[in-house]
């Protein structure tokens, strides 16, 4: 492959082992996080339980201080009726002391129902409020027991990272642009690597979709130094390791088509010719069944 492409090899395994090393850190403070929200949710629970409550007490205060207004002004009024001077003037005050009556009862009706929310709602925040403090103590045990593997994985991330940009420094700005799209889209996944499944036949797959690819594009790869997507996924295409071209190009079943880089003469030539299998009958030669029938053929 050309310098572009094996630089992204090189940029897509350094890109990876921090992609990896991140996942484990996400792993490992996972039960953290999901401890973190479930106080933050009884926290923000208990807030607004301790708003509602504050409310009631206000409005029961309030109550409380019409039923005071109310009764004074009853006391008021018994006395200004004691010095009626008359019948109807007596009687004028009776219909307001009996007015005030009635607003005082309903008052105290409406107090009452206060008090039972307010009661209702300090029982609630003191048993929410323990609830808390236990969620609380737990979170605090997992982050003190945890402390170390964050700081190892931490510290794990940090010393990829370098190499990771230091790779991506290596890749020119077009095919960078182009994996980092990928990566984003892919979770990382931005190349595939080719594979021959069958040794014996020419046909490549990329390994992310297992879609089959075109028979030159090893060649292409090999040869070149352009990015070549998977029509497919649309990964980069690569060649890994494990495919040179000795085992990549077939030499075998395809004399005709043979790949750009394959030296004429030597193994494939000679297995053309069933007359020269025959004269040259190498110990190595293993296909001995297929040049004998060749050679039925070569007679006839
Ligand atoms: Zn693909």
């Amino acid at each position: 492959m050309g310098p572009t492409n094996i630089a992204l090899v090189q940029l897509y395994q350094a890109d990876m082992a921090l992609r990896e090393a991140q996942g484990r850190l996400e792993a490992a403070t996972k039960n953290v996080r999901i401890q973190e929200r479930r106080v933050r949710d009884l926290e923000q629970k208990l807030s607004g339980l301790q708003q509602a409550l504050r409310e009631h007490q206000t409005q029961a205060a309030q109550l409380e201080l019409d039923i005071k207004t109310r009764d004074a002004r009853i006391e008021r009024l018994r006395g200004q009726q004691q010095t009626a001077k008359n019948n109807k003037e007596y009687q004028a005050f009776l219909v307001e002391i009996n007015t005030e009556k009635v607003d005082r009862a309903k008052a105290e009706e409406q107090a009452l129902k206060i008090m039972e929310q307010v009661e209702r709602g300090q029982v609630e925040i003191k048993e929410l409020a323990a609830h808390l403090e236990g969620e609380k103590t737990k979170l605090q045990t997992m982050k003190d027991q945890m402390g170390d593997t964050v700081a190892t994985l931490q510290a794990e991330i940090e010393g990829l990272r370098p190499a990771r940009n230091e790779a991506a420094a290596a890749v020119p700005a077009k095919a960078l642009t182009a994996f980092e799209r990928l990566a984003d889209r892919f979770e990382g996944e931005a190349l595939s690597a080719l594979s021959k499944p069958d040794r014996r036949r020419e046909e490549y797959v990329c390994t992310a979709c297992m879609m089959d690819l075109v028979t030159d594009v090893y060649n292409k790869l090999h040869m070149r130094d352009d990015l070549i997507f998977c029509p497919s996924c649309h990964r980069i295409l690569y060649i890994p390791d494990e495919l040179p071209p000795e085992a990549a190009v077939n030499k075998k079943k395809t004399p005709r088509e043979k790949p750009a880089g394959d030296v004429p003469g030597a193994t494939t030539r000679r297995q053309e010719s069933a007359v020269d299998v025959l004269k040259s009958m190498t110990p190595e030669e293993p296909e001995v069944q297929n040049a004998a029938e060749t050679s039925e053929e070569g007679h006839g």
